[in-house]
């Protein structure tokens, strides 16, 4: 069933303002020491339908730390570069553990569970790394591509200020390293992976950039084939059960819609043939997503009907 964005609007306003009784209930990512002075009663929600409808409520044009939701645009760029051949290297299923947990990488003998926790990240970012002298430009070229905006950008504050901490990333491409499956150097995987979580973009920016994982790799609004046929199902398919982490069992079950989540707050949701949602509100649950985003996206979900299931 087709939905106008326009017929949403009422409903995300409501959301809106719902979410605001939310604020306190989680805490802000204190791992990155910027992002833990950002203002935590923030929400904002945007919709980006097929037929370019763009519907918004809230602090949807603020831009904020997209953290690991750049994990999906960086698979779709390895793919590019790769094909199959990158699932040699990093696995399909979840790892029922933390994003950032070592202890995978020596009980798989250096191949990540999946290129959404950050070891599988990092390989992805190494392929990224191999073939470009700055992967971060390559990165924000895609996301304004894709946004149609480029406003979009890096904050390189956020990247210095997680470099100074990222003592468990530095650990996991070293391990990485030590099994063969980086061909860089760690340290400059790990700071090209930490510009990509940097890159700073708002609800409506990424529901935009999010729109041809909804319609078959197509841009609905150029009609630009932006990534080869049959990717959009594969990469949903990742996100739907591996995009939360340890929670996607239950962001499935709550939900019912590929997503990705980043420890800035933002929640990026496709609803295959129909939209895409962004969602942002800082403080997390402490498996590091969103308390007010997922429960945004599971009323959204519920309302307008729109789980896969
Ligand atoms: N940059 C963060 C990290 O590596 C991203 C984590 C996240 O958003 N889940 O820990």
């Amino acid at each position: 069933m087709t939905i106008a964005a326009e017929e949403l609007a009422p409903l995300l306003a409501e959301i809106a303002a719902e979410a605001s009784g939310r604020f306190g209930e989680g805490r802000l990512h204190a791992t990155i020491p910027r992002l833990a002075q950002v203002d935590p009663n923030q929400f904002g929600i945007a919709v980006a339908t097929l037929d370019g409808g763009i519907a918004k409520a809230g602090a949807a044009d603020v831009p904020f730390s997209i953290q690991s939701i750049s994990k999906v645009f960086s698979l779709c760029l390895a793919l590019d570069y790769l094909g199959e051949d990158l699932w040699e290297r990093v696995g399909r299923n979840p790892s029922g553990l933390r994003f950032n947990s070592l202890t995978r990488i020596e009980q798989e003998q250096g191949r990540p569970m999946n290129p959404f926790v950050n070891p599988g990240a990092l390989v992805v970012a190494d392929c990224l790394v191999d073939r470009a002298a700055t992967p971060i430009h390559t990165m924000i070229g895609l996301l304004r591509r894709l946004a149609h905006s480029n406003r979009v950008s890096c904050d390189y504050e956020v990247a210095k200020s997680e470099l100074s901490m990222a003592f468990r990333n530095y650990a996991a491409a070293a391990l990485l390293k030590e099994y063969g499956n980086l061909r860089g150097e760690p340290r400059a995987v790990v700071h090209a992976y930490t510009h990509f979580c940097a890159a700073r973009m708002s609800c409506v920016e990424l529901a935009r950039a999010a729109l041809p994982l909804a319609n078959e790799g197509r841009d609905p609004v150029t009609g630009a084939q932006i990534l080869p046929p049959g990717r959009s199902r594969r990469v949903n398919s990742l996100m739907l059960t591996c995009g939360l982490y340890d929670a996607a069992g239950d962001f499935a079950y709550r939900v019912g819609l590929p997503a990705k989540s980043g420890v800035g707050g933002g929640i990026m949701a496709i609803v295959p043939n129909r939209m895409a949602i962004a969602v942002w509100s800082p403080e997390l649950d402490p498996l590091g997503n969103s308390v007010a985003g997922f429960a945004a996206l599971e009323r959204l979900a519920r309302d307008a009907d729109l789980s896969v299931f």
